[in-house]
């Protein structure tokens, strides 16, 4: 073999391991720490209340673990379960490291990943939360004035038929006793649906009227204002919903 071959196969076997030795060294620590909110808050590398240091899986041959912040021992656990509780409010504010170094039985030292956090202040953390629960607060609140108000606005005069009451049925005036149907799209509110009578504009929750309360207000409702009752078959009321799409 010639000497630039040989210095080929040597730089070439040199190229596949060392990724795979700096791999090895880097990769898994010998301790798994990790970090449980027991409560409070936890935003993106901030943390304000009572938390749990935890070692996931630990050795059976562990003899001790000793957690620490800032390189400042704060605890030594001597059996399982291997953690240790504690509040944010016991450390100073600002950015803290923790990590765990074990002991083996036969004295090997173990030493874990880090887990580095800012520890905020109660008022702190509650200033965050307001900061992401209020937006969404006033969004929900807004779309539900809108789901309440936009169909009210949209149940007008023009809609009413006499006896046609569409798929959420028809309900009486608890003002002006006349009859009127429940716009379907209308907000359900538990005992009724939130609906603005037609003919005299009185906004009111309105369960479904049976038959016989529409059938009485319906009388009424042709006696008061006989010349607007259009009495027709569904053939006359088709034309008029034609007739009602070229209207404003
Ligand atoms: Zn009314």
């Amino acid at each position: 073999m010639k000497n630039n071959q040989r210095f080929f196969y040597l730089m070439t076997l040199l190229i596949l391991l060392l990724p795979a030795s700096v791999n090895a060294q880097e990769s898994q620590p010998d301790l798994n720490l990790y970090l449980i909110r027991n409560f409070g808050y936890g935003g993106i590398g901030e943390i304000q209340g009572n938390f749990t240091l935890k070692i996931r899986d630990p050795l059976a041959e562990l003899d001790k673990i000793e957690f620490y912040l800032d390189e400042e021992l704060i605890a030594t656990i001597l059996q399982e379960p291997y953690e240790y509780k504690f509040h944010t409010s016991s450390y100073p504010e600002g950015e803290h490291t923790l990590i765990a170094v074990g002991t083996l039985v036969d004295g090997t030292p173990l030493k874990s990943n880090r887990i580095t956090k800012v520890f905020l202040s109660s008022g702190q953390a509650w200033s965050e939360t307001e900061g992401l629960i209020v937006p969404v607060l006033l969004f929900a609140a807004g779309i539900t004035i809108l789901g309440l108000v936009i169909p009210v606005l949209l149940s007008r005069k023009k809609d009413f038929v006499l006896g046609k009451y569409g798929p959420a049925g028809g309900t009486v005036c608890p003002r002006c006793d006349l009859p009127f149907s429940r716009f379907f799209l209308s907000p359900n509110l538990l005992v009724g649906k939130l609906v603005r009578c037609p003919h005299c504009g009185k906004i009111s929750i309105q369960a479904r009227a049976s038959q016989d309360q529409l059938q009485e207000a319906e009388k009424k409702y042709k006696n008061e204002e006989p010349s607007k009752v259009k009495e027709m078959d569904d053939q006359g009321y088709q034309k008029m919903l034609d007739e009602s799409r070229f209207e404003d």
